[in-house]
């Protein structure tokens, strides 16, 4: 029976027969794939730990006629400060997803992997959604989405005003004419410049751009929607969680004075 190893992040897990889980895991050689994790349900699992939602480990997996079995997995890091923090968790559920909905299985892409377990680790110190955000528009940009940002995403010229129209459809943001035969929405071109900076800025050094409540709520808004819009799927997580409703209500505190950056 063929034997492979495989250097990868569980990005999902879900409930299979009586005992097992389904992982998905988002390797650096072998890309998205999938293996059943057996009897990990049991109390007295063995490898209940290593097969954890989050968990990034060196997988031995066993090649199967319709699924993979996972054999062996040793753990290198479970990221425990993603399940004592409401934020850091919605951030890596989020991230998790987008991954997911993004990506076919079996299609090796080194650097969406490096770029994923920086972010993850990164939660641990950084704005969870700020690493939320930049993961969103370096991952388009990684898989050819990059969205035009400050420029007319049809022809080209540069766009200037206190407000911008951003277009999923045209994949960026459009000029007074462009605007015309496109839908979209209005953001505030304060928002589209702290996105190109979420683009080039050092990642490791994220934590020194300064947003502000408004712009986080407007940036994953506008994000939300360009993702669902590309992957033509919805992105459950970031629905559900504090990321748009909640966050309404952080800035609403946030305004009558509380510090927030
Ligand atoms: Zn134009």
């Amino acid at each position: 029976m063929a034997v492979y190893h495989a250097d990868a992040l569980v990005i999902r897990s879900r409930e299979f027969g009586e005992s097992d889980r389904v992982l998905t895991l988002f390797s650096r050689e072998l890309g998205k794939l999938q293996a059943v994790a057996k009897g990990v349900r049991k109390p007295k699992s063995r490898q209940r730990a290593g097969v954890q939602l989050f968990t990034y480990g060196d997988f031995l997996i066993y090649r199967g006629k319709t699924l993979d079995t996972v054999s062996q997995c040793s753990p290198r890091e479970s990221f425990p400060y993603l399940w004592n923090d409401l934020d850091r968790s919605f951030a890596a559920t989020g991230m998790a997803e987008l991954l997911d909905i993004s990506t076919l299985a079996a299609q090796p892409n080194p650097e969406l992997f490096a770029l994923t377990l920086t972010c993850f680790f990164l939660l641990e110190q950084f704005d969870p959604f700020l690493v939320l955000s930049a993961y969103a528009l370096r991952l388009m940009t990684l898989l050819g989405y990059r969205p035009r940002l400050g420029e007319c995403a049809e022809c080209g010229v540069s766009i200037s005003g206190e407000r911008l129209f951003f277009s999923s459809d045209a994949g960026g943001t459009l000029c007074g004419q462009c605007r015309e035969t496109y839908g979209g929405r209005w953001i505030q071109a304060g928002s589209i410049a702290f996105m190109r900076q979420l683009i080039r800025a050092d990642i490791t050094k994220l934590d020194r751009l300064r947003w502000n409540a408004w712009m986080q709520h407007e940036i994953l808004e506008i994000l939300q929607f360009y993702l669902e819009y590309k992957f033509e799927r919805p992105l459950k997580s970031w629905r559900m969680g504090s990321l748009t409703q909640d966050d309404m209500g952080r800035q609403t505190k946030s305004k009558e004075g509380e510090k927030f950056e």
